[in-house]
């Protein structure tokens, strides 16, 4: 007799099997996400994740379809810490943003099945509410101080009051802005981005918005990890007469050692983590002391099961979270970071992004800002569906983004981190 080491290892509580698991792919924003769905044996029962890894989304398919499928198919749905376990021992090797979406949306959807199973909301299943809604914060991005300034007070008319500013800087490289003419005409790379000019341009837009903008909306930025440590620090200091409320991703991950000494020179309270790719990588950031504020890109550790670790630590050494939450989030992916915003005391902030109607059309149920707020579903699981004829209409193609990385350079033509 042969033992199967896929069965269930011990008895299922109830007569519930996993009969399907695959990837779903669709790009309603033009940004290919991937979600996770997994099927059981009960009519109507099936749970969704959030997988999506935009710039690597085959690969995560691929991952999910051929390899984690087999190891799920007739085991019960409810025992979701040892399946995610199964998912991220087996392959011998862990970690990485292609391995870790992969689990996540296995992961997510279990939670799904279970919300459903039990008739709640996921974030009763994680102990309840510690808060009615989560605060989010927006993007506002111009070519000019001006520019942004004036998406920022349209976002304070619409009710916001955290906005994160961003503006172009000369070249192709500028991050969050639109791109704008060169300014190095006679550079080996006329295109190219300068950190020197990037540290002089941003205080002059932080002084502009705090003359423009109500005393009591709070500024962001995001430096998307292109600075040296003393650069960081230069950048910071120079930022701490306008109160930011967080500065976010000052150093790449590969510098991520010298944070500590970085947050003890910096005035302004730090963020960091929507590049880390493994729990163990997002518990050194918080348990080391390089962050004020945790935000990981939640799918890019394993999905809520390692997250939620991850608040429970930050909680209990005095750091906030910020989960990472633009449009290359699934809508089941930024209903997971709510679910962990509203039972979670270490909340700090949630980032916001204002799905197109197609997403909504794909995802029914898709959450909707309102005044700044994001209010989770009160429906079973995630209280988000995914309507597969409608995700059709929107494929998903190979990122841009490969193209835009590869013009991030400084103007001596060497590549920078996009
Ligand atoms: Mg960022």
């Amino acid at each position: 007799m042969t033992i199967d080491n896929f069965a269930n290892p011990w008895p299922a509580r109830e007569n519930i099997e996993i009969t399907s698991v695959r990837a779903i792919t669709t790009a309603p924003e033009g940004t290919a996400l991937v979600v996770v769905r997994i099927d059981t044996n009960v009519p109507g029962l099936y749970g969704l994740g959030c997988a999506t890894f935009t710039q690597r989304w085959k690969a995560v398919q691929a991952f999910v379809d051929e390899h984690l499928s087999r190891l799920l198919i007739g085991r019960y749905p409810g025992d979701i810490n040892d399946l995610v376990r199964l998912a991220a021992f087996s392959g011998y090797w862990r970690g990485g943003p292609v391995t870790n979406n992969a689990i996540s949306g296995i992961d997510q959807a279990l939670w799904d099945i279970a919300g459903k199973r039990a008739g709640l909301p996921v974030y009763e299943l994680l102990g309840g509410k510690v808060r009615a809604a989560a605060d989010t914060y927006i993007h506002a991005a111009g070519k000019t101080a001006e520019e942004t300034i004036d998406q920022a007070l349209g976002f304070i008319d619409d009710g916001w009051r955290h906005i994160r500013l961003q503006i172009s800087t000369p070249g192709g490289g500028g991050y969050g802005a639109p791109k704008v003419p060169t300014e190095y005409p006679n550079a080996p790379y006329r295109n190219g981005w300068s950190g020197r000019d990037y540290l002089r341009r941003v205080p002059a837009l932080f002084e502009a918005a705090r003359d423009a903008l109500p005393d009591n909306i709070e500024l962001l930025h995001d430096v998307h990890s292109r600075l040296s440590p003393k650069e960081a620090v230069l950048l910071a200091r120079s930022l701490e007469q306008y109160g930011l409320y967080f500065l976010e991703d000052v150093l790449p991950p590969e510098h991520w050692d010298r944070l500590p000494e970085v947050r003890a020179a910096s005035p302004v309270p730090l963020a960091v983590g929507e590049l880390t790719t493994s729990l163990t990588d997002a518990v050194r950031l918080v348990r080391d002391g390089g962050v004020d504020f945790i935000r990981s890109h939640i799918s890019d550790i394993g999905g809520l099961s390692p997250a939620r670790k991850v608040a429970d630590l930050a909680e209990l050494s005095g750091v906030k979270t910020a989960w990472h939450g633009p449009g290359d989030t699934s809508p089941i992916g930024a209903a997971a970071n709510v679910a962990l915003d509203v039972s979670s005391a270490a909340f700090g902030i949630q980032e916001g992004h204002i799905y197109n109607e197609a997403t909504h059309d794909v995802f029914p149920g898709t959450l909707r800002i309102r005044d700044g707020y994001l209010t989770p579903n009160a429906a079973p699981g995630w209280g988000i569906d995914i309507d597969e004829v409608a995700a059709k209409r929107f494929p998903a193609e190979i990122s841009g983004h490969d193209e835009w990385a590869a013009g991030v350079r400084r103007p001596d033509g060497a590549l920078e981190a996009p």
